[in-house]
């Protein structure tokens, strides 16, 4: 009785119990009430972005901030793209310098402060313009251009947004408005206009907005040009008028006005077909120049005609002069081989082996591809055409029978997956645990195998 009327006050502030919301008891009489809690969740936050600033800006020799951003140099860049993204080594190093540009283009522009990342700029460059550098990643499906895209978005500090240029029309037609692009960097941005001005995009899929025809129709190609068109005032710089809601605009509606002048874009496409325009380009140029190689001109890979686009090629395929003259750095994605495949279902960060593997452990079991089993993958992910794409479902029908079965199935120490598996000639191998084996692990973890111990 006594000790339910014995009042408890807060350590910190000294409020009475019933004068709190709610009162937590320490060790030796201490106690502390839910508003200092949170006072102290405020001063532990603000101390810890205030370090986090700190670090980021700390580079040798140099100890001020300033940048809002998470400026990385381009090898940090492409060492941290090399953690998701097998090969494809131009294209991670295209990516980094131009982000990298970028960067030094705003800061040139005091669009983020001052940062001692870069040297003070000579006054002699004052009325040098830095002009932006926007970037087309030109690959096979499945061959990284998205993932690349996507890693950058996590690694950077920077609204990013990625779109498809296919659900974009021309203003007034079906489908897209192209200011919903900006307006998915806003949202990112958390609606800051300032910092989603300093944002990069992603516009996947622009070669499917290639000209319908080389003939002037009589019917408007909204989905083609007409979105090119729309698309180019975006990447040469605009004040565009982004509908706060998305969806198409309408008068008497409310906008947000963002300028795009400084806003980087990467745009990615397969361009099936590109390959045979270079080469009817190229090959006639080379014809009585090298014979050799022109008799195995089949043979050349994709990526290497690829790399020898020109503008011309571009605009060949339907592209709007204008609109290529805006993207002009061009990287090539190489088609992956059979053994970037193997690195990529074992190697990266994320791998679908370690992801396996994973929820394999999380059932007390080791999986376990032999090599035999994983080059029989690749190869069957080539034969599909559809790059690294392809893994992934290949992987699910492997594994969905042995994944259906393991929990309810006791004591499976090792699943072996080899190359019969693959080719549907066997069954994943189950390997039990010995009875010993059994008994300790069932004394050591009763919940996880309760069958262990029945065993
Ligand atoms: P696309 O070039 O068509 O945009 P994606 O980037 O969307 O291809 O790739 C599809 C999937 O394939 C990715 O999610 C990733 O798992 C895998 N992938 C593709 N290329 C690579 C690569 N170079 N390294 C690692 N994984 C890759």
């Amino acid at each position: 009785m006594a000790k339910s009327t014995r009042m408890t006050f807060c350590s910190f502030c000294g409020k009475a119990h019933n004068e709190v919301r709610k009162m937590i008891a320490g060790p030796a009489g201490v106690h502390i009430c839910d508003s200092c809690v949170s006072v102290c969740k405020t001063i532990i936050d603000r101390e810890l972005s205030d370090a986090a600033e700190a670090g980021k800006s700390s580079r040798p020799g140099k100890g001020q901030s300033g940048s809002r951003f998470n400026l990385l140099r381009p090898a940090q860049i492409t060492a941290a793209l090399d953690e998701h993204i097998i090969s494809q080594d131009y294209a991670k190093r295209a990516l980094a310098v131009a982000v990298y540009n970028h960067y030094k283009r705003l800061r040139s522009e005091s669009r983020v402060e001052s940062s001692a990342e870069f040297a003070d700029l000579d006054s002699k460059y004052d009325d040098v313009q830095i002009e932006k550098s926007n970037i087309l990643l030109l690959g096979p499906t499945g061959s990284g251009k998205t993932l690349l895209a996507r890693t950058m978005a996590k690694m950077l500090d920077v609204p990013f947004a990625i779109a498809d240029a296919t659900t974009l029309t021309e203003a007034g037609y079906v489908g897209e408005d192209v200011e919903n692009i900006v307006l998915r960097l806003l949202q990112s941005a958390d609606n800051d206009v300032k910092k989603a001005e300093c944002g990069i995009i992603y516009v996947d899929e622009i070669d499917k907005i290639g000209r319908k025809t080389d003939n002037v129709s009589i019917t408007r190609d909204v989905s083609g040009e007409g979105v090119q068109q729309a698309l180019l005032k975006i990447l040469e710089g605009t004040v565009c008028n982004v509908p706060p809601q998305g969806g198409r605009k309408h008068p008497n509606q409310e906008y947000i006005q963002l300028d795009t002048s400084n806003i980087l874009f990467i745009c990615g496409g397969a361009f099936v077909g590109l390959e045979k325009i270079v080469q009817s380009r190229v090959g006639s140029k080379a014809m009585g120049f090298d014979t050799s190689r022109n008799r195995h001109q089949n043979e050349v890979p994709m990526s290497e005609l690829l790399r020898q686009t020109q503008p011309e090629d571009l605009v060949h395929f339907g592209m709007i002069p204008e609109f290529i003259g805006r993207l002009p750095m061009v990287a090539v994605l190489d088609e992956l081989s059979c053994s970037d495949l193997e690195h990529i279902l074992q190697n990266t960060k994320n791998s679908l082996v370690k992801q396996y593997s994973k929820l394999f452990s999380m059932e007390g079991a080791d999986l376990h591809f032999t090599r035999d089993a994983i080059a029989a993958i690749a190869e069957k992910a080539i034969s599909l055409k559809t790059g690294a794409r392809a893994l992934r479902s290949i992987m699910e029908r492997i594994m969905l029978d042995v994944m259906y079965d393991l929990p309810q199935t006791d004591n499976v120490e090792r699943v072996v997956i080899n190359r019969g598996v693959i080719e549907g000639r066997g069954k994943p191998k189950l390997h039990f645990r010995k009875p010993e084996a059994i008994k300790e692990a069932g004394e050591g973890n009763k919940e996880k195998r309760p069958s262990a111990d029945a065993a």
